[in-house]
């Protein structure tokens, strides 16, 4: 096999010839105004090696890949607890839908979608407060970079995330109509709102996803963030949830655990092999990156990194 700088080096050349990428989310100018042509690739490998390409060291808002770091959080906080509040189960409906909570009283299909991660939410406000939450999400992830100074939550952006907000909002009042929100829903969502303006690059992105390619171990400091078992609980919700009514797809496509954004990013764990990030901003239909997504599948046919292979 070639090297990983290598391969993603004529993946990266092979997506900038695509013209068809995708659009980019507009429902705030911060993620409106991202050039379409954008693309980065970053591949943290079980050895700590690090291969990237393109814009894999430009800053962009991670959005709903964050989900993935607050349910880790959650899980640490309340374990198995968290599996009265929301289920397990994929939705096979849109990231933002409310159509379910009504049949599922309150309860969300899953904590990747919209009203699972605010319940998520929730869940560490009551643990840590208000300001305490985005410090303890930011305590964790940032002893997993090499550069942890610049990951950061763009405060400009969890404000239009608030003043744009309202379907979030028509969700949390809607749940805590069902008594599964908690804290007042405004305090809720702003926590909410801050993981989603989580701010860093392909690279550092790629670097927050190593503690599940290791079953739960921070490889830069061999410290446990989370059990092996709630590290597996993770990946198996990526797998079935990660891109809401397109995690099918993607899991047949790309065959690994993925967790998206709308502002572009992908994270896709490889168990016990590598932790990998996309970004380009352009999205499908389903509000995942278009070419993330093929670049992926790009990647697992280069490498055989797909879990569903037999050898
Ligand atoms: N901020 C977005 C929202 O709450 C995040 C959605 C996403 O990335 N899929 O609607």
């Amino acid at each position: 096999m070639p090297s990983l700088t290598a391969i993603i080096t004529e993946i990266a050349e092979e997506m900038r010839a695509e013209t068809d990428r995708g659009q980019v989310a507009n429902y705030i100018p911060p993620l409106a105004n991202v050039d379409l042509g954008r693309f980065g690739m970053a591949i943290i490998d079980a050895e700590g090696g690090s291969h990237i390409v393109g814009d894999a060291e430009e800053a962009f808002s991670i959005q709903s890949v964050s989900k993935v770091f607050g349910l880790t959080l959650a899980l640490n906080a309340v374990d198995a607890g968290l599996w009265s509040r929301v289920r397990q189960e994929p939705s096979g409906s849109a990231f933002n839908s409310i159509i379910q909570l009504e049949s599922e009283n309150g309860i969300p299909r899953n904590p990747f979608i919209n009203a699972g991660a605010i319940v998520v939410s929730d869940i560490l406000t009551s643990q840590y407060g208000l300001d305490g939450a985005q410090n303890e999400l930011l305590g964790f992830l940032k002893p997993m970079s090499s550069d942890p100074d610049t990951i950061l939550i763009d405060r400009d952006v969890a404000r239009q995330e608030e003043e744009t907000g309202f379907r979030n909002k028509a969700l949390a009042n809607y749940m805590r109509t069902f008594g599964n929100i908690h804290n007042p829903v405004d305090e809720t969502l702003d926590l909410y709102f801050h993981q989603c303006a989580l701010t860093m690059s392909c690279r550092q992105l790629a670097e927050m996803g190593t503690y599940l390619m290791t079953g739960g171990i921070n490889p830069r400091t061999g410290e446990r963030v989370i059990s092996t078992r709630n590290a597996q609980t993770v990946l198996a919700l990526m797998m079935m949830c990660g891109h809401y009514d397109g995690s099918g797809s993607f899991a047949i496509r790309v065959g690994l655990p993925g967790k998206s954004g709308v502002g572009g990013g992908i994270l896709a764990v490889v168990p016990g092999v590598a932790s990998v990030a996309v970004w380009s901003p352009g999205l499908n239909a389903q509000g995942n990156s278009l070419l993330g997504t093929r670049a992926l599948e790009r990647l697992v046919q280069h490498t055989g990194w797909n879990v569903f292979r037999a050898s």
